[in-house]
Order: C-alpha cells, then sequence, then structure tokens
C-alpha cells in the first residue's frame, strides 16, 4: 500500500487555509454566512450591501466545495480508496496524486468525462 502520509499534509494545510478563508469572510466551517454579517460603513445604500454580499456568498460557494473536495479526499486516505479511481477503480498514478492531490478519477476517465 502506498503512503499517503505526505498527500494528507498537504490536504490537510489546505483545509487549514480555507477554513481560515472562510472564516475571514464571515462564514462558518459549513458555509453560512453570519446573519449579522457588517460590511462596514463603506456600504450605506443597501444595494451595495447587497452586491457585495452575492459576491462574498459566490466565493464562500467556492470555497465550500474546494474544503468539500479536501475533506473527501482525506476521507480517501482513511478508508484506504485514495488514489483509486472512482469510476474505474484502477489506481491513479502516484505522479497524478502528487500533482493534483484531489484527483478522483484517472487521467482516462478524467479524459472520458469530459
Ligand atoms: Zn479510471
Amino acid at each position: 500500500m502506498a503512503d499517503y502520509s505526505a498527500a494528507r499534509e498537504i490536504l490537510l494545510e489546505e483545509r487549514e487555509k480555507l477554513v481560515h478563508q472562510l472564516k475571514e469572510l464571515g462564514a462558518t466551517e459549513s458555509g453560512a454566512l453570519r446573519s449579522d454579517l457588517d460590511f462596514g460603513e463603506g456600504f450605506s445604500d443597501a444595494g451595495a450591501v447587497t452586491a457585495e454580499r452575492t459576491e462574498v456568498l459566490g466565493i464562500v460557494e467556492s470555497l465550500k466545495s474546494h474544503l468539500g473536495e479536501v475533506d473527501a479526499s482525506l476521507a480517501r486516505i482513511d478508508d484506504n480508496t485514495y488514489g483509486t479511481c472512482a469510476r474505474c477503480a484502477n489506481r491513479i498514478s502516484p505522479e497524478r496524486m502528487e500533482v493534483r492531490p484531489r484527483s478522483r478519477l484517472c487521467v482516462k476517465c478524467k479524459t472520458a468525462m469530459a
């Protein structure tokens, strides 16, 4: 069995960064925005606040999905399916896993799905 401790380190680091970014945006780990979120004095009119809020929500959404992928990868390390293609169950090359630690599919399947 391959040793994915390095990949785990990378993923955990990535996870920490994402959680931090979410917090900075006033979102919880699950992605919920605080209802009392204050966008500051600069946003005096409601329209600007709404626009800003929509933009923040978009960023939160993408961070959340990124975080979900990281968590899924960590779970796959734990149940020993990490590095295995989710579609054809073949082993994904360690080189690919190194470049893209969140890969769920082998190159062949990824290409087929695209
Ligand atoms: Zn595959």
